[in-house]
């Protein structure tokens, strides 16, 4: 889980402004269950856990904001994300893990706190630039792994 302590109603607020393919990417990256290898790899369906590029594994962060093979799909993700490109919760629409130098959130007290929207959504348009990640492909996936749940 991304965020564990993401207050219901803004996972309902998240979900309810985007389509049905754009909540479909955006839970396959929250949850990491997806296409990217390394959670292929962990279900059985993959031999390898390591991103076609060769710069090592591939998981959600890779996928999301290291892989070179998408970095020309970038641009608006990162100049929505600012400062806070990279912070995985954040971009997600989470509240981030990570703490200020002086110990506090950076994103504020949780009763003020909401999810940056626009921010999310240039990840899932990255997400569905890269056609990586799909609404029906998962499934079929794990119809074939043998080790799923085991
Ligand atoms: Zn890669």
């Amino acid at each position: 889980m991304v965020d564990a302590a993401l207050p219901e109603k803004h996972v309902r607020l998240l979900y309810d402004t985007l389509s049905r393919a754009e909540s479909q990417v955006l839970s396959q990256l929250r949850t990491g269950h997806s296409k990217i290898r390394g959670f292929l790899a962990r279900i059985g369906v993959a031999e390898s856990d390591q991103c076609e590029c060769g710069q090592g594994r591939e998981d959600t962060r890779h996928f999301l904001f290291h892989c070179r093979r998408y970095q020309h799909l970038r641009g608006d993700m990162i100049m929505e994300g600012k400062r806070r490109y990279g912070d995985l919760s954040y971009m997600l629409g989470g509240r981030s893990s990570l703490l200020n130098p002086d110990g506090s959130s950076p994103d504020g007290p949780i009763d003020k706190w909401k999810p940056n929207l626009t921010v999310v959504r240039s990840v899932i348009k990255f997400t569905l630039k890269t056609e990586r990640l799909g609404p029906h492909s998962l499934a079929s996936l794990l119809q074939k792994s043998q080790r799923y749940g085991a």
